[in-house]
């Protein structure tokens, strides 16, 4: 069996978007189970949409969530260069060998002809297609089109093509996921595949680049769908072997609408920014279009990739839900193994001085607050009384917590008892605080109330880490201060 080859293509005019790590992730996914090779190439074609920052933000982030590239920009390949500016060279004698075959023809057309035709097509309510003007131009009146200094683009004859492979203008491919997909190739115009300033267009090149890195299936969002069937055309005319397509089916925000920022984050770096773990993050999106064959949802992606099957992949869209991504980031983060997480947490926690914990008190402090949160930038204000002398107090919690006349009696009895506290032994000193819930108990307040008060005195909330946590990180002096400093 030929060698299973398929590949991601951005467009470096942005970052990387949690669609296109989506694709790139079916991608990786189908090569893996098929003991294959994923390719990365870099379709960076249109220059003015194109920076150095994208390309490095693409790279980071698809190493992020661990979909490394058998080939490509970075670690090479037999059939490079993977990125497509360095490839200008190869597309000309293509396009030749197309304009030799008659599949293609030069375009003299200039930008206000072009335009007075959509116009035109417009007022007739008619889905513009191009006029075939220079298909049959003389050779006589191509020399005086270049002698007006007029350069051509070059155009793919549709209609040639279609007569010369297809039986009807109809034509139809089987997409690994879709099934059927046919397309009324007269509707198709005559498409530009080299512009006149000799940069080929992302339909030429793309199938010259496929064709040349022998990629066996092309998985891509269902947009490019009605590029498929130019591009099909293209690969006939050239005499070249169609690959296999499977259009996915889109990502849309939770109101149906096409996922944009107005929602939240969409690029992989911008969740990270956030804090969401790249494993959280992967197997989440593995869920946008794939469902496990049981019912744990939350795999690796080693897991996924042994559960994969490219056709069981839905053809439907698929609704990014913030929401779960939320609950999934949770698990993550609850499972992840201390001093990991602590290491992630740390740009979260640069505008506290860090020097004021060991690292162990650090990971405690960590392991103590990540229970409820469902992003890592929750921590900034999750773990700020850990940080400095003072302390903050949310609103109201002073009032009701601190300023009572039982709330003095409590802190003042703590603060008498804190020289006997051992506050370097986390048993002794969950004893020890055991002992004075129950002293107040006795008197008849609830050791909830008793621990409240304690708490909102030493870090201004009345939820939070665990009491003997806090204890012990803040130490006796810190915890000394702030009790004094809650009475009265
Ligand atoms: N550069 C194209 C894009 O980013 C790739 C499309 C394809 O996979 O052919 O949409």
């Amino acid at each position: 069996m030929e060698e299973i080859r398929v590949r991601i293509a951005p467009s470096p005019s942005g970052n990387l978007h949690v669609g296109t790590a989506r694709t790139a992730l079916f991608n990786y996914l189908f090569a893996k189970k098929n003991n294959g090779k994923f390719v990365l190439r870099i379709e960076d074609t249109d220059a003015e949409r194109t920076s150095q920052a994208y390309i490095d933000n693409i790279f980071d982030s698809l190493k992020a969530l661990g979909l490394n590239w058998d080939e490509g920009p970075d670690v090479g390949g037999p059939y490079g260069p993977y990125t497509q500016s360095e490839r200008f060279d190869i597309y000309p004698k293509y396009v030749q060998e197309l304009l030799d075959k008659g599949f293609a023809y030069e375009c003299f057309c200039t930008p206000e002809e072009l335009e007075a035709e959509k116009e035109e097509a417009t007022k007739n309510k008619q889905a513009y297609v191009y006029s075939k003007k220079c298909e049959n131009l003389t050779e006589a009146e191509k020399e005086k089109l270049r002698a007006e200094g007029r350069k051509p683009a070059i155009r793919f004859s549709v209609s040639k093509a279609q007569k010369a492979f297809h039986d009807s203008p109809i034509i139809h491919f089987e997409d690994l996921v879709k099934g059927d997909l046919h397309q009324d190739t007269s509707l198709i115009g005559d498409f530009v595949i080299m512009k006149s300033n000799g940069a080929p267009t992302y339909n030429f090149a793309v199938v010259i680049d496929d064709m040349l890195m022998k990629i066996s299936h092309i998985i891509r969002g269902e947009d490019h769908i009605s590029n498929t069937f130019k591009q099909i055309l293209i690969y006939e005319a050239l005499g070249a072997e169609v690959p296999k397509f499977g259009h996915l089916g889109m990502i849309l925000a939770p109101d149906r609408s096409k996922l944009s920022k107005r929602h939240g984050a969409t690029a992989v770096s911008e969740f990270v920014e956030k804090g969401y773990l790249t494993e959280a993050l992967i197997n989440f999106v593995a869920l946008l279009g794939w469902s496990p064959s049981d019912s744990n949802e939350i795999k690796s992606l080693e897991e996924i990739a042994q559960d994969f099957r490219i056709h069981e992949v839905s053809s439907s869209n698929s609704i990014f839900e913030y929401d779960k991504l939320n609950w999934m980031n949770g698990q993550y983060i609850k499972k992840m193994d201390i001093k990991s997480l602590t290491k992630l947490a740390k740009p979260f926690l640069a505008k506290y001085d860090l020097s004021e914990l060991t690292e162990e008190q650090l990971e405690k402090v960590i392991a103590a607050t990540r229970e409820p949160i469902t992003v890592l930038s929750d921590l900034t204000n999750d773990v700020a009384y850990f940080f400095g002398k003072d302390i903050v107090y949310e609103d109201g919690v002073k009032e009701a917590n601190i300023d009572t006349e039982q709330a003095q009696t409590i802190l003042k009895y703590f603060d008498s008892q804190l020289d006997s506290y051992d506050f370097d032994n986390e048993e002794k000193l969950h004893e020890q605080l055991a002992e004075f819930r129950t002293y107040f108990k006795e008197q008849g307040i609830k050791p909830k109330v008793t621990m409240w008060t304690v708490r909102a005195a030493l870090t201004g909330r009345t939820h939070g880490a665990d009491m003997g946590v806090i204890l012990e990180v803040l130490g006796k002096d810190k915890v000394k201060y702030r009790i004094e400093k809650a009475i009265v």
